[in-house]
């Protein structure tokens, strides 16, 4: 497995390969890899003859205040986790490869960000859009996988995708959960023991609503009140948002009567942890 610390030297070894590496997949993350990334790079292996990762914990997607100089950086561990997932190569350049200084061009996707994360994180959806653009025109892939944890980012990266006429088919992937149904995240190395067991609480309220939507309760309002009490008696918590959006637009329903998503984003001591469901 290559490590590319540069942009040149990732592009040379693409062009190298040639179609050797065809179809060439790309899994981005940040790092701090777990079982949800090394499902994304299975499910890349399974349909790519090479799958690259880049691992770059993004400063511009950071807001004030946000824990980028905290966010773990296990950078020796990750490479073996991919080497033992046959990874082709990791792409993990210093953020002065990626940005200059007096860099004045973003990627700004409208609409899709004006819910859910994006009043609680002013620029952050600017600054995956625009990571995930250089991304792309750095490394070529002709597929990129995302997970559906971060629904609202999927959505967003589709959209620039269709907007900018990208040629990268974007792959789905369902959210890999712990065993007492917790999303699996890098953030939860944040949670003290008891924090985790509290976690619990909000896949359980998402699937609880999902099921509740099952059996025909379609009201969005008696919903979200019945998941903020169920958060809120696990113990102390900040509830950022409990929200019933229409999937494409990401915009609040009233009535849960068609295909919906239900999404949280909660903080727990100094954690913040988001997970979404679909449902019926
Ligand atoms: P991150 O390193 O947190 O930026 O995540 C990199 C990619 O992994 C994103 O596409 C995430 O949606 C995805 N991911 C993170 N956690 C999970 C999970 N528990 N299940 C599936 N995908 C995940």
């Amino acid at each position: 497995m290559q490590v590319w610390k540069t942009i040149n030297t990732a592009r040379e070894a693409i062009h190298v390969g040639g179609a050797d590496l065809r179809p060439l997949g790309l899994v981005p993350t940040m790092g701090a890899l777990h079982e949800g990334h090394l499902a994304l790079v299975r499910e890349a292996r399974s349909r790519c003859a090479a799958v690259i990762v880049s691992v770059f914990v993004n400063p511009t997607q950071f807001s004030p205040g946000e824990d980028f100089s905290r966010y773990p950086r296990p950078f020796d561990r990750d490479c073996e986790l991919l080497e033992n997932e046959s990874v082709c190569a990791v792409f993990a350049p210093d953020p002065g490869e990626m940005y200059d200084g007096d860099a004045t061009t973003t990627v700004q996707v409208s609409g899709l960000t004006d819910h859910l994360c994006g009043p609680f994180r002013p620029g952050h959806f600017n600054g995956v859009a625009t990571i995930v653009t250089k991304l792309f025109n750095v490394l070529s892939p002709d597929a990129a996988f995302f997970g559906e944890k971060d629904f609202q980012q999927l959505q967003v990266v589709r959209r620039v995708v269709r907007d900018l006429n990208l040629p990268v088919d974007i792959v789905p992937c369902p959210t890999v959960r712990d065993a007492d149904g917790v999303a699996l995240s890098s953030r939860n190395a944040y949670l003290t023991p008891p924090q985790r067991v509290q976690a619990r609480s909000l896949s359980a309220a998402l699937f609880s609503a999902k099921n509740r939507i099952a059996c025909g309760v379609s009201d969005v309002s008696v919903l979200i009140a019945d998941m903020r009490r169920q958060i809120l008696a696990a113990g102390p918590a900040q509830i950022e948002y409990l929200e019933i959006v229409d999937p494409d637009t990401l915009k609040p329903v009233v009535r849960a009567d068609r295909p919906v998503r239900i999404a949280l984003a909660v903080r727990i001591g100094a954690c913040r942890l988001i997970d979404n469901v679909p449902a019926p």
